[in-house]
């Protein structure tokens, strides 16, 4: 059984996740997402919050997917997970230089621990939770970027 981890903020899941998630499941039987909860970054979502939006929306896949939070270093977690791959997904050059330090720095850290990347669909290539959040700041359309029920979330925690 192939297992891989998949770590991030997940502040919110947005389509773009979902697209590496599906993509992934065609390499890896299962997917472990670890959402990292650090106290020392703000985030929009508590973890529990992000387990249960990123449960509900990947229910057709839910039987593939284990999902839970860290406060620990995520290529630390994934060893102690008994998993060698982490999953990253790439969007633009911006997160190539990135991800590449990043993943350097996670083979010093653990030797055993490898990144497979995925590009996501060209339609999501500009997607990030960052943006999704200043959109619905400024009470902008979410529906081309998160499921409804995510837009229902950020809608309920800003108040609008
Ligand atoms: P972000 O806040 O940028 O969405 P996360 O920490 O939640 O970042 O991202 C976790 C992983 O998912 C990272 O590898 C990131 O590059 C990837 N990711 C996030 N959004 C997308 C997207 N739209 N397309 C492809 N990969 C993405």
């Amino acid at each position: 059984m192939k297992v891989a981890v998949y770590p991030g903020s997940f502040d919110p899941i947005t389509y773009g996740h979902m697209d590496i998630v599906k993509r992934a499941l065609k390499v890896f039987d299962r997917l472990i997402i670890l959402i990292s909860v650090n106290p020392s970054k703000t985030s929009l979502f508590t973890g529990e919050e992000r387990v249960d939006m990123v449960k509900e929306v990947l229910k057709p896949c839910i039987d593939k997917i284990q999902v839970l939070t860290s406060n620990e270093l995520s290529v630390k977690e994934t060893k102690r997970l008994g998993a060698n791959h982490m999953i990253r997904g790439l969007r633009a050059m911006t997160d190539f230089e990135y991800e590449f330090q990043l993943t350097h720095t996670n083979r010093v850290l653990e030797k055993d621990v490898d990144s497979v990347f995925f590009m996501t669909s060209n339609k999501y290539s500009f997607l990030s939770s960052t943006t999704v959040k200043e959109i619905a700041l400024f009470k902008g359309e979410l529906g081309p970027f998160v499921p409804e029920y995510i837009e229902n979330k950020i809608k309920e925690k800003l108040n609008y």
